[in-house]
């Protein structure tokens, strides 16, 4: 998982090259959950993540998701079969999906597939999604969200819905990047950063807050991330 100053070179080239307009980060009202984890990883093994679309999801972000993925966190990155997303996390009143319900199904369905040996054994799973997603948040039951992750945990889930805000293919696919990056982040137990630029800041709400975010996190939060 570490970042070498070559690595985020190469990761702030291809953006360039990928999106040649300038841009602002994203926003998120996101974004952090507890999960007890069993923390018992004496050996270094690769780690790997698994991309899973929850409903249809357009296919170019996910190769650009796993792609960045790669190349920030140095981890295997695979993407997995599109799974329905479940009616039982349905809010149909404010006509959202509940994050935290969409987490302990993507464990779910990832413990069955463990305990039947499917391939793909992944070690962090980020579910992609086109709905809108809520969780409990400022004493609403349903505040919208862009993500939200365990801190630290094995799962994370992210929708674009709130990010096509005001956005064209170029700002939506960084906004992604950021937010998947942002939660992917609390996975491996980084918390909100209160440095300026820093990917790691809460985004309390707003997408200009993801729009000013650089794509990449402090030296704090990198040297968290490298212990
Ligand atoms: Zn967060
Ligand atoms: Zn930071």
């Amino acid at each position: 998982m570490k970042q070498s100053l070559q690595k985020i070179f190469l990761l702030l080239m291809s953006f360039v090259l990928l999106f040649n307009c300038s841009y602002a980060a994203r926003n998120n009202v996101d974004c952090k959950k507890s999960q007890t984890v069993n923390n018992t990883q004496t050996e270094k093994k690769e780690v790997v993540i698994g991309v899973l679309p929850l409903g249809d999801f357009n296919q170019n972000l996910i190769t650009v998701i796993k792609a960045q993925i790669t190349i920030f966190y140095d981890v295997k990155v695979v993407v997995l079969p599109m799974l329905a997303l479940p009616q039982t996390s349905y809010l149909k009143s404010r006509d959202r999906y509940v994050a935290d319900s969409l987490l302990d199904f993507i464990l779910l369905q990832q413990a069955l597939k463990e305990k039947n040996n499917t391939p793909n054994h992944c070690d962090y799973i980020v579910g992609l999604t086109e709905k809108d997603i809520c969780t409990s948040h400022n004493n609403s039951s349903s505040w919208g969200v862009f993500g939200l992750g365990f801190m630290p945990g094995k799962a994370c889930v992210i929708s674009t819905l709130r990010l096509k805000k005001n956005a064209n293919y170029d700002l939506l696919t960084i906004r992604l990047i950021k937010v998947v990056l942002h939660e992917l982040g609390h996975n491996f137990g980084l918390d909100h950063c209160k440095t300026p630029g820093c990917m790691m800041r809460d985004a309390e709400g707003t997408i200009k807050s993801v729009d000013n975010e650089k794509m990449d996190i402090c030296k704090v939060c990198k040297g968290k991330l490298n212990k």
